[in-house]
């Protein structure tokens, strides 16, 4: 059984009809973890605390965003629940998108280490839903796979306190050859249990790990393949065609498989991301962005911050490149994952 294609949009094709956009905003690039294939060999050093973008920063930047289109919202890092503040982050787009009459899904990529105490607090800010992160269940190899301090059972007990609180749960695990891919039905079955949707994820060449993910890259198509192997897989239909993820059942387990690398989703593709010090940009894979915060800083009114936010947006709808090598090499915990 093969993935189904998504036809990229050739680099320069005009992709004009995007209106509505997905974010990824990135709370801050630090992280307690240490990933393989995230953290060794960033190109960033970590950030000082003074350039993330305060909570209030972000209640003057979130009605702008939604004016231009924003209908979803992901905040990620880095750990974001390393952000003592995030609460008040969260809540500033909860009251931005209220002003602005929007029912907006806000939505929270985390370890789930610091999570359980937070989870409250942030269904009362508006969070509507999680994902927690966890590439094995294994205790025996979470350590080398994931870094110092990770841990199967709290990452397991925050996935079920989530649940408990009633968000929308999901679960995403990077498949690493050698290291993980042997556990890909044992994951499905405690997916089920925990009444959550794994999402298998295939690992992403950002140029920071190169030696490690050649070692260990496994395609979504071969994950695939394994799963097809223990149980029988039919297609589901993706829920948005902008969703990574192709869906997938297993007797009555659903389940996602997002191979970024080897089926590029570029033409569907409707993410925005803003970085710690807000920064936007409408690619991964492009250097640098557009300071919206430092134009906060220097000053700007909501004019000015509009003007360089539409030329983000302009850049995306007129010219996305298909995923190609990073030019600059970067981890996804600097841009935000
Ligand atoms: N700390 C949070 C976490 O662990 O999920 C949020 C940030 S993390 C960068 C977000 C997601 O990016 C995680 O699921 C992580 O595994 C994934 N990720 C990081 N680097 C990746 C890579 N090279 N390829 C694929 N996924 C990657």
């Amino acid at each position: 059984m093969s993935l189904p294609i998504v036809d990229a949009v050739p680099s320069g094709a005009p992709r004009g009809r995007l209106h509505r956009y997905s974010l990824r905003v990135s709370v801050l690039e630090q992280c307690q973890l240490d990933c393989r294939y995230c953290r060794p060999g960033s190109t960033t050093s970590a950030t000082e605390k003074a350039r993330w973008l305060r909570a209030d920063e972000h209640a003057r930047l979130a009605p702008l965003l939604l004016q231009r289109g924003v209908a979803k919202v992901r905040f990620t890092g880095g750990e974001p629940t390393l952000r003592t503040d995030l609460v008040d982050v969260v809540a500033a787009w909860r009251d931005a998108a209220v002003a602005a009459d929007i029912a907006l899904p806000l939505a929270l990529t985390t370890n789930g280490l610091r999570l359980p105490p937070l989870l409250p607090s942030l269904r009362a800010a508006g969070l509507t839903s999680v994902t927690i992160h966890l590439d094995t269940l294994r205790k025996d190899r979470i350590v080398a796979l994931m870094g110092d301090g990770a841990d199967v059972d709290k990452a397991l007990d925050a996935t079920r306190a989530a649940v408990d609180v009633g968000f929308a749960v999901k679960w995403n695990a990077v498949v690493q050859k050698g290291r993980n891919d042997d556990e890909l039905a044992d994951m499905l079955a405690v997916a089920h249990d925990l009444g959550v949707e794994v999402r298998f994820i295939e690992l992403m060449n950002t140029g920071s790990a190169q030696g490690y993910v050649k070692e260990t890259f496994i395609s979504g198509r071969d994950i695939l393949a394994k799963l097809a192997a223990t149980a029988t897989v039919q297609p589901v239909a993706r829920r948005q065609p902008s969703d990574p993820a192709a869906l997938f059942r297993a007797g009555d387990v659903v389940f996602g498989v997002i191979a970024s690398d080897t089926e590029p989703f570029c033409g569907d593709c409707d993410r925005l991301r803003l970085s710690a010090d807000g920064r936007v940009r409408g690619c991964l894979y492009q250097p640098g962005g557009l300071p919206l915060g430092a134009a906060l800083r220097a000053g700007a009114d909501d004019d000015g911050v509009l003007a360089l936010l539409d030329s983000a947006l302009d850049d995306k709808r007129s010219h996305h490149p298909l995923a190609p090598q990073p030019r600059v090499p970067f981890s996804m915990a600097d841009v935000g994952g």
